[in-house]
């Protein structure tokens, strides 16, 4: 039987220890969040990004554009938030609207507010290992191994998954932390004989089902990053069977109540982050 990994008490003892650290600092941690378009998920992720800076005493401000702003309009935006000395981190919420480039739109957020770690030299700070900030699902997931005693160093680690946001970040990181990482996507012919190596598996496919018992190894540590929303009920499913893949496992998260509230609680540790190094608070 596995030990349940409970994201969410972790993620509250995070934000607990962040508004400590922010109420001692010379000034208060800024986070802009600007939301383009009315998508109903997109709207609430931004309100609960807007809430946790509230509860960690950080200053926010957020931005609503319409799905037919122009792209010139958010540029102009960020422009101004780049040179906003109480604005240490800038997120625009994806998806954005078509007619917007999200690569110009990411390229434009300075990389020392780019609280996601989504810009290229940031991404390259990634590869290198020596990032200050990472997006903030990997770094969840780190967060989660480390304080569930899971080491990754000598271990081998199947990512499945290979997206910006999610799998090639968190195989870096893995990589960074002295994993053996592997991954996998749709073009992984056996995926089975991957994922059955792995001491670490970490699912980002976004495919409900697709990890069953059989494909899992005695004692391996399971992270379901997975967001499945079933049509008729509204209800969230991951991507791992948790009823086969429980048994076998050593460790493994829930969906929701795992993942989920790690990414949001290092939305705010990224921010901290990036407000110390503005503040001269860490070196880079
Ligand atoms: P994505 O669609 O950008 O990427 C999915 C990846 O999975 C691709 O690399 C694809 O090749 C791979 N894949 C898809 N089907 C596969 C299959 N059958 N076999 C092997 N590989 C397969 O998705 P994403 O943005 O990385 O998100 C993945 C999932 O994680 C989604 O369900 C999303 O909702 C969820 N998510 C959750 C959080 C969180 O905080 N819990 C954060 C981000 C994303």
């Amino acid at each position: 039987m596995a030990r349940i990994i409970d994201g969410k008490a972790l993620a509250a003892g995070i934000r607990e220890q962040i508004k400590t650290e922010a109420a001692v600092l010379p000034r208060q941690p800024g986070l802009a969040v600007i939301l383009a378009g009315e998508d109903p998920a997109s709207q609430l992720y931004v309100r609960n990004k807007v809430k946790d800076c509230e509860e960690c005493g950080f200053f926010s401000r957020r931005f609503d554009l319409s799905a037919d702003a122009s792209e010139e309009v958010l540029l102009g935006i960020l422009n101004k938030l780049n040179a906003d000395s109480r604005i240490d981190g800038i997120l625009v919420q994806l998806p954005i609207p078509k007619q917007m480039d999200e690569k110009r739109i990411i390229e434009t957020i300075s990389p020392e507010k780019d609280v996601d770690a989504f810009h290229p030299l940031n991404v390259g700070r990634m590869v290198r290992g020596d990032s200050p900030v990472w997006p903030c699902t990997p770094a969840g997931i780190s967060e989660m191994l480390k304080a569930y005693h899971i080491p990754v160093d000598g271990k081998i680690c199947v990512m499945v998954g290979r997206s910006n946001i999610v799998g090639k970040p968190m195989g870096l990181r893995l990589l960074r932390d002295h994993g053996t990482v592997i991954y996998c996507h749709r073009h992984t012919p056996d995926l089975q004989a991957m994922t059955r190596q792995a001491d670490i598996l970490i699912v980002a496919a976004g495919c409900k089902g697709l990890i069953r018992g059989s494909m899992v190894k005695e004692g391996a540590a399971v992270i379901d990053v997975a967001m499945n929303r079933d049509p008729e009920t509204g209800k969230f499913t991951g991507d791992v069977v948790f009823d086969e893949v429980e048994p076998k496992a050593s460790f493994i998260t829930p969906v929701p109540g795992g993942v989920g509230p790690m990414t949001r609680a290092m939305l705010m540790k990224n921010t901290l982050t990036l407000a110390k190094l503005h503040m001269g608070l860490l070196e880079k």
